[in-house]
Parts: C-alpha cells; structure tokens; sequence
C-alpha cells in the first residue's frame, strides 16, 4: 500500500488532534510533524487527553501510529561543539524530544545530523556519534532516522558513507535509521534517475531495512548544487516521472513517504496555501498536473 502524507502542522491548542486533521485533509495516510516550532526550542507540555482523542481519530481512519514521524527542530546541531553550553543543549533537548515521541506513541525521529561549522568534517562526525551515544538509551522505543542532507555549508551527511560511520560508531545502533530526502540527495549529487543504482548502493554499504522515512521533493537547484530549496513535485529538476518510480519503489513499500514541498503564494503573499492535497492526488493517479498551481487557488479561493 501507498504511504503518502506531508509535513503537518502542530498547534499548541489542539496538538496532534489538529496535526491528523490536516493530514486527512489532505488525503494522507501517513505524515510528519514537529513538536513546536521547526526554527525554535519552545515547547508545549503534552497533553495525555488531546493525545488519546487524536489517537482515537488515527483508528476510526485508518491510520497506523507507525506510519507517523516527528521530525526534531532544525536548529539542533550535534556536529558542532565550539561552545560547550549549546552542545549540552541539544543533546539535552533530544533527550526530552524522545520523551515526547514516546507519549505520542510515535517510533521515529528524524534528525539533521548538523553542520561542524569552524571544524572539520571529522570532528563533526565524532562529535554526532559522541551525542547520539549519550542521547540513545537501550530501551528506547523510538529510532532517530538520520536525514542525507544537501550539502550546504558545512553540513554533514550530504554522502552516505558519513551516515555509515555514525552507524558504526553508535553503540546501540538499532535505534538509528535512515531519512532519505530526494532534493537533498539530488542537490548532494545523486542522480535520482538512476534510484535504483543508488539504493543498491546504500544497500550494499547501510541496508534498506535501515530506511525509516523518505522525504519526496523536487529541487530548485541542478544535481550536486548543495543548495537545498526544495520544490513541488513535478515542476523542479528531479521530475515528475522521477519521483513517481521512487515513491513507488517496491523495496520502500513499508516507508513512509512525506512531502516537503513549498507552499503557493496567493494574491502576491495575500494568503500562503499548503500544496498537499493537489501533490498527493497526483501522486495517487500517476498523472502530472500541469495546472497544479491553479488548481491549488481555486480550490482555496472555493473553501473561503
Ligand atoms: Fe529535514
Ligand atoms: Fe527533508
Ligand atoms: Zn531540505
């Protein structure tokens, strides 16, 4: 079965019940969410009730817990420890961001591995393993999915065989996985016509079964740019029918596949529409929509 969904929004007030709600909006089966603010560390207690009902409206539709991600805040760095007091923060806050995961029930955590800034690359791996093996405890439920990154900057995991060397170098590495992002890999320099080489490539030196999650977007940017803009789905330099074999990849069937794409600007910036809907029936039909853009106004334009 096709597993689709997008990033979600996570509200304060009604927490995961307004995060299903979207994703069933949008015809999803499956999605992703941050527990705040993707750009901040502010977060909001859990709420065991709004928890329970949002659960309770995963079953009446069909969708499995095991298919929901939480994707941790952006601004966790655990390659870079040039000042001690922000490292002890991030590990701290992965920490707590497990616990969260856990209340909600949920099994995977995706994290960008971070960027070593005025260090090296090395350092920046050392440094990822040396957190990560503070933050995992053994009997955690949840898996950190590792996500291959673009490149930019100094950010690591733009090649897999960085992430092969975290692996290796976690102690219980059954708790770490792997969050394949299309834009990244394309922008790091995989050529995502060739997905199969490239999964062949990462079987050989990771494993496929160590795939938690798969970020399907477009890029704005040609193949090894290292410029991570991500783009809808059809209208950038990977393509439509690009996409669509990997999405439908029968070695990934049991992956989640999230959408990340931008959203559409509306009467010049007036109103920021999500494209989610539009993307997933496309996904859905195998069909490109060339009116995609329109479609996405008019439809919005209708709901108001
Ligand atoms: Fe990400
Ligand atoms: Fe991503
Ligand atoms: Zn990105």
């Amino acid at each position: 079965m096709l597993l689709i969904g997008s990033h979600v929004s996570f509200r304060s007030s009604d927490q995961l019940v307004g995060s299903v709600k979207e994703a069933i909006s949008y015809g999803s089966n499956s999605f992703m969410f941050y527990t705040g603010a993707p750009q901040n560390t502010k977060r909001c207690k859990i709420d065991y009730d709004l928890t329970v009902e949002a659960r309770n409206i995963l079953y009446e539709n069909n969708i499995e817990l095991k298919n929901i991600i939480v994707h941790a805040p952006y601004i966790i760095n655990l390659a870079n420890n040039e000042k001690e007091e922000n490292y002890r923060f991030a590990i701290n806050f992965l920490k707590e961001e497990i616990r969260r995961v856990e209340m909600f029930g949920v099994e995977k955590l995706v994290l960008h591995p971070g960027s070593y800034v005025n260090l090296d690359l090395d350092t920046g791996i050392n440094n990822v393993i040396n957190a990560l093996n503070e933050v995992i405890n053994p009997n955690q439920d949840v898996k950190i999915c590792l996500e291959t990154m673009a490149g930019k900057g100094s950010e690591i995991c733009f090649n897999i065989n960085h992430i092969k060397r975290i692996i290796d170098g976690v102690k219980y590495n059954d708790k770490i996985m792997v969050c394949l992002d299309t834009c990244h890999l394309n922008d790091a320099g995989y050529n995502m016509e060739m997905f199969d080489d490239f999964l062949n490539e990462f079987d050989k030196l990771i494993g496929i079964d160590k795939i938690g999650c798969v970020h399907v977007n477009d890029s704005k940017n040609p193949i090894g740019s290292h410029k991570d803009r991500h783009e809808n789905i059809g209208y950038g330099t990977i393509g439509f029918d690009n996409l669509i074999n990997i999405i439908y990849n029968e070695r990934l069937c049991n992956v989640p596949k999230i959408l990340e794409t931008p959203y559409v600007s509306f009467n010049d910036k007036e109103r920021i529409l999500p494209p989610y809907k539009f993307e997933i029936d496309m996904i859905k039909d195998k069909k490109f929509n060339d009116d995609l853009y329109e479609d996405i106004r008019n439809y919005y334009k209708r709901s108001k």
